[in-house]
């Protein structure tokens, strides 16, 4: 049961989603309106906050095992590697052993994690809980970087047969290829379809499911990855779903936000008014924003400054260090609330000029980017 020494903990990662001072410098525009109420929430801000990497998977991998990440392990491909060490991660091993419920939402891009209590997908039908011995897997591999707009079409859809729909185009456009037999076993539950890795009805799911999960008395931690505001954009600012395009201008994105800003804080303040304010909330991006780019390749400077905010349970206080960097995140957190003494690491930022492609191919940039 979640009480105030174990209280439930939502990691909410809004995909590429950057911090204030980039949305005024690069595009002139104030989301403060959104920091203020996060504030008005007793959210704790780090508007200097940075990602260590500019990619989710490498990013999302150092964040929850606390650790960089400068090679792969043999036998496995890259990306296979950095996911697994995702869905198997230090800092769920760490709350599990705590008496935590781990609950997982899928992406539409992570993999089930096989120590997670439940991993939930979202379909027409509401949410489906994922065995990872049954089903398929091809739906959470695809990945951004490749799509071209077809693809992109397909992915906004609900799968229409479960004969591994993204299959083909996925092994066509990516080098990835299946190689531990935990992957291999990784299946959906069958007679039910997830929506498409960007259907707008996955943010909207994943945000309703995050309230249902503040009912449960169980203590819980939650990952809940939104591949929002990431594109391909979808909303407009009343949540009316528009033709997805990867680059909007930036008024429409700009709208998009004031959309998803509000979503968020329609969650955030049921999971509190349910938790009564004994919850820790993480909203965190991943990296930065990619809008702006016509290229789907690595540019520096837009690309580590990301979005962070923290809600500790009564009691608790955070003192933000600077420089800040996500692979500390957890480490200052679980210190904070279970005073466990993890180690802090450096703070180290690093390029990764072909991205997806290799992924270990990493520049260190801390001297050009770090925020002091
Ligand atoms: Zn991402």
């Amino acid at each position: 049961m979640d009480r105030p020494d174990r209280p439930d903990i939502y990691y909410i990662i809004p995909d590429g989603y950057p911090s204030d001072e980039w949305h005024l410098t690069k595009m002139n525009f104030d989301n403060s309106e959104f920091t203020q109420a996060l504030q008005e929430r007793e959210f704790t801000i780090a508007p200097h906050a940075q990602s260590n990497y500019g990619f989710t998977l490498n990013s999302l991998a150092a964040n929850l095992n606390m650790r960089y990440y400068a090679s792969s392990r043999s036998g496995i491909s890259d990306l296979d590697y950095l996911q697994t060490e995702i869905a198997d991660n230090k800092v769920a091993r760490l709350l599990l052993e705590r008496g935590y419920t781990y609950l997982q939402l899928m992406s539409g891009f992570l993999l089930p994690s096989p120590i997670a209590d439940e991993n939930l997908e979202f379909g027409v039908n509401g949410a489906i809980s994922v065995l990872p011995t049954e089903g398929q897997l091809s739906s959470q591999r695809v990945l951004w970087g490749y799509e071209n707009e077809a693809q992109v079409q397909n992915m906004l859809k609900v799968d229409e047969n479960m004969q591994m729909p993204f299959a083909p185009l996925y092994f066509e456009t990516t080098q990835l290829r299946i190689a531990l037999p935990l992957l291999e076993d990784l299946r959906l539950a069958s007679g039910n379809t997830p929506f498409g890795l960007y259907a707008p009805r996955r943010f909207l799911a994943t945000l309703e499911e995050l309230e249902r999960i503040a009912q449960r008395p169980e203590a819980t931690f939650t990952i809940a990855h939104l591949i929002k505001p990431h594109g391909p954009l979808t909303f407009d600012a009343k949540g009316n779903t528009v033709e997805p395009t990867w680059y909007p201008s930036a008024q429409a994105y700009e709208a998009e936000l004031s959309f998803i800003n509000e979503m968020f804080l329609n969650t955030l303040d049921s999971i509190l008014a349910a938790s009564d304010g004994q919850a820790l909330i993480i909203f965190q991006a991943d990296h930065a924003t990619t809008w702006g780019r016509n290229n789907p390749k690595y540019e520096p400077p837009t690309q580590f400054d990301i979005y962070a905010a923290y809600f500790l349970p009564d009691g608790f206080d955070l003192e933000l260090p600077q420089p800040f960097t996500m692979i500390n995140s957890f480490t200052m957190l679980l210190n904070e609330v279970f005073d466990i003494g993890l180690e802090w690491q450096p703070d180290r930022l690093y390029a990764i000029p072909d991205g997806y492609d290799t992924p270990f191919e990493q520049v260190d940039v801390t001297e050009e980017f770090l925020q002091r």
